[in-house]
């Protein structure tokens, strides 16, 4: 047993803060915007987020303490182990060494509940009794359902009726942690009852259930609901970065100083963002790392969005932000990777790919399904359809590393596990997938429901 696999931390060294990158980017993210066209305020937020969430979203300091209960909760499954992907190293014939964050080992089976415990904390903690939220493929409900189970708090998801219907899995999940899970639009708000009245048979989206998932907080008249989502706002990112927080720890453990990538997929950017934001600071300092976020080529906002101030739901009913788009209307086609089809990203990430701090890659659905079995034939570990999308970024570099001769470390983000999603690597093994790479006249009509809300300023220091 010459060579390590896994670098594990103790509970005892697991971080004590979160780091947010608001503090060391050149230029902030510029601030959310009302009706109004106006800054908004924190207490605007208050009927939708507890205020000590709000405090969070706005915050600039660097470090933030994670409360003792919150990391007591984490330790079900915290520290997350860095695994080095010997095997996978050795079917490419490579000289690079791949490290994998193994975040799959979740309850919930991905990074999600990361951010799900800690805000169903703060939300018990300012006297909150009800979570609501809305949820795509199922990974998103069932972890806030597993954080809400453990917290005591009740939570109602609103979950797209296409993948209600067709992922009976994480449904069954979430009613196992004692979540209420309808199928969305729902007969039970006014959003849910005008689209039903005018298309009783819509699959859903995702920005129909988050307006549903809206309305139901805001609407509870006791003030005891509130709303929560899973990505692209800061908090968000906050508490995920304990990912990169430990890896960085456990790189150390494994002889190494630096890694030279760093890869992580994009829904909304939150995992992403987990892992890659420490070293983002690492390299605003001086280093040199190549920091890529995949997405895919169907959903490709930041390859080919415009960075635009847009709405984070269909209906506009959130502020607006400033992020790379693709439209507030875009209808992402049926990829496998359900919790990549999402038409914004997260105005860090947003503002990081602005300074050209981190170098966005789309890829094509087939190639990352081959690049998710490579992986379960070598680590043995199946990954998630979204994850897959590190995966393919990784195996690129292992093989350029291999022309080039060069040893390279590289260090990827293993969101999730795919043991839910196996039907799309039926579909996968039965040739039923293409790729769908986004059509220009499809992304230029869909941007025309942007063209008229205001524009963010590009603050760039130019360098990098
Ligand atoms: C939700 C999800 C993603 C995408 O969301 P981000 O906020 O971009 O991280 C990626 N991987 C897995 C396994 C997920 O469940």
């Amino acid at each position: 047993m010459a060579e390590i696999t896994k670098f594990n931390l103790e509970e005892s060294e697991m971080p004590r803060q979160w780091y947010n990158l608001a503090a060391d980017l050149p230029n902030p993210p510029q601030p959310p915007l009302g009706p109004d066209g106006k800054p908004i305020t924190p207490d605007a937020l208050a009927p939708v987020f507890p205020m000590n969430i709000i405090e969070q979203e706005v915050s600039t300091q660097r470090w933030i303490d994670i409360p003792e209960e919150i990391l007591e909760i984490l330790s079900l499954w915290r520290p997350a182990p860095l695994y080095r992907a010997r095997r996978l190293e050795k079917e490419l014939g490579t000289p690079a060494r791949i490290y994998y964050k193994h975040e799959g080992v979740s309850p919930a089976g991905s990074h999600k509940p990361n951010t799900a415990i800690a805000q169903a904390w703060y939300n018990k903690k300012f006297g909150i009794k009800r979570l609501t939220t809305e949820t795509g493929a199922g990974q998103w409900g069932s972890a806030l359902a597993f954080a809400c189970s453990l917290i005591g708090l009740e939570c109602k998801v609103f979950m797209v009726r296409i993948s209600f219907d067709q992922k009976p899995f994480r449904k069954l999940m979430m009613a196992t942690w004692g979540a209420n899970c309808v199928a969305s639009p729902s007969p039970e708000t006014q959003s849910g009852r005008d689209i039903l009245e005018k298309t009783p048979d819509t699959p859903g989206s995702l920005g129909i259930a988050i307006s549903e998932a809206i309305e139901a907080a805001v609407g509870d008249s006791t003030g005891g609901t509130r709303y929560s989502l899973g990505s692209v706002l800061n908090h968000v990112m906050l508490h995920q970065t304990i990912i990169g927080l430990e890896a960085k720890k456990q790189l150390e453990k494994a002889g190494e100083k630096q890694p030279d990538f760093v890869i992580g997929c994009t829904g909304g950017g939150s995992n992403f963002a987990g892992l890659s934001f420490p070293f983002v600071c690492d390299k605003i300092h001086g280093a040199d790392i190549s920091i890529i976020p995949v997405e895919p080529e169907s959903c490709p906002k930041m390859t080919r969005g415009p960075f635009c101030y847009d709405h984070g739901d269909t209906a506009c009913m959130t502020p607006l932000l400033a992020m790379y788009t693709l439209g507030h209307g875009f209808v992402p086609p049926p990829i496998h990777a359900g919790g990549l089809r999402y038409h914004g990203m997260a105005p860090l990430v947003s503002q990081a790919a602005v300074e050209g701090l981190i170098e966005p890659r789309a890829y094509p659905q087939l190639k990352c399904y081959e690049a998710a079995v490579t992986w379960a034939r070598t680590e043995g570990f199946i990954p998630a359809p979204e994850t897959s999308h590190a995966i393919a970024c990784a195996i690129d570099e292992a093989n350029n590393a291999k022309e080039e001769g060069k040893e390279r470390v590289i260090l990827l983000n293993w969101s999730g596990h795919g043991l839910m999603d196996l039907m799309g690597y039926d579909a996968y093994f039965q040739g039923k997938l293409s790729d769908h790479a986004l059509p220009q006249g499809d992304l230029d009509k869909s941007l025309e429901s942007i063209k008229d809300l205001p524009k963010p300023e590009v603050r760039k220091s130019g360098k990098w």
